[in-house]
């Protein structure tokens, strides 16, 4: 049979063209697990999606109802669940407020890390029942949260403290909407956000490998520079930022190329080790990479996903 993965945020950038990639294999059936279902499905057809490759569900990862719902809409579907891909999210730089979710968290650190936590908590008990030989749950992560880079050295830095604002409940009232309890700051809770699924990828890897099998990866696919990622930057940064990934840091990286490599480390059978950090080389051949120490502290991760299932409603 077919292998079947949720991508969720498959209507643009990185998550269409894995979905893409996936599809035209003819070996995948993908669920584009998405908060814009006419948007979605525009998306497919403009790339030429095989429509019998590819089911479009909705889901908005900034409500935990939603995700909820889209669990149970998924397991009614009565297909097999054989890799995760939680990858999509917002990114909001020039903000000068917090925003939140349907919970009341603030929205980059709700959508891209707690929306995600709880899909792929709920989830898990579908991937542990398929019996597809290589399972796969894929946690997106990002050079800009891992100070060990360049990149992630450029201000403001990812720093989640003592988790103090994430205990407190990061709703901006009687906590900080910062995990570490600071002054908001929308480039850093992005940056944050990201440092907590590069945990969570690995605390999933200690707690749940060796008894499931499963492979848990994470992945820093290149600089993207052209997806609707930047939207909501300024018009000059969305001007110079392509140009300036391409030919100065020689990090860039186009849709097409960081969907084949997403695609890769989810059918790719050299790519099964877990608890695995992916990147590419300038040949964009696949090496496992060093996390920052932030980024690859056990008792951080274990602190993030005790609080994260408080916050999500698991504990
Ligand atoms: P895009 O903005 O193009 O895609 C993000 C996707 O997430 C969109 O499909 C968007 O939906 C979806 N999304 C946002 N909020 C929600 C929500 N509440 N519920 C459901 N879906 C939502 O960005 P990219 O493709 O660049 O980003 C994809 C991943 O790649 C992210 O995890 C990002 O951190 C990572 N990444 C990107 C890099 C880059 O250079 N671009 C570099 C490193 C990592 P909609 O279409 O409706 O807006």
């Amino acid at each position: 049979r077919k292998g079947c993965a949720i991508v969720t945020g498959a209507s643009s950038g990185l998550g269409l063209a894995t979905a893409k990639a996936l599809s035209e294999t003819g070996k995948w059936h993908v669920i584009m697990a998405c908060r814009d279902f006419l948007k979605a499905e525009k998306a497919a057809k403009s790339v030429g999606m095989p429509k019998e490759n590819y089911t479009i569900m909705h889901l908005d990862l900034a409500s935990l109802d939603s995700v909820r719902q889209f669990v149970d809409n998924f397991r009614r579907s009565g297909r097999a669940l054989d890799v995760l891909v939680a990858n999509a999210a917002v990114y909001q730089p020039t903000a000068k407020e917090p925003s939140f979710t349907a919970e009341g968290f603030e929205l980059s650190v709700g959508t891209n890390h707690l929306g995600h936590f709880l899909l792929s908590r709920l989830l898990l008990d579908d991937l542990k029942q398929s019996d597809y030989p290589s399972k796969r749950l894929i946690i997106v992560g990002s050079i800009t949260g891992n100070t060990n880079t360049l990149a992630g050295n450029v201000p403001p830095k990812a720093n989640l403290g003592d988790l103090r604002g994430m205990a407190g409940g990061l709703n901006g009232i009687n906590s900080s909407a910062m995990i570490d309890g600071g002054e908001f700051d929308g480039a850093k809770a992005y940056k944050d956000s990201k440092v907590c699924n590069m945990l969570t990828m690995q605390e999933f890897h200690r707690r749940y490998h060796e008894e499931t099998g499963i492979t848990f990866a994470s992945l820093y696919p290149g600089c993207i520079a052209t997806t609707g990622l930047f939207r909501e930057h300024i018009p000059l940064f969305r001007l110079l930022f392509p140009p300036f990934q391409k030919y100065i840091t020689k990090g860039y990286v186009s849709e097409t190329e960081s969907g084949k490599r997403l695609a890769q480390v989810v059918s790719d059978p050299s790519l099964t080790k877990s608890g695995v950090y992916w990147s590419w080389n300038k040949d964009s051949a696949s090496f496992e990479n060093q996390l920052s120490e932030e980024a690859s502290d056990a008792q951080k991760a274990r602190k993030v996903w005790e609080v994260s299932e408080k916050l999500v409603g698991l504990a």
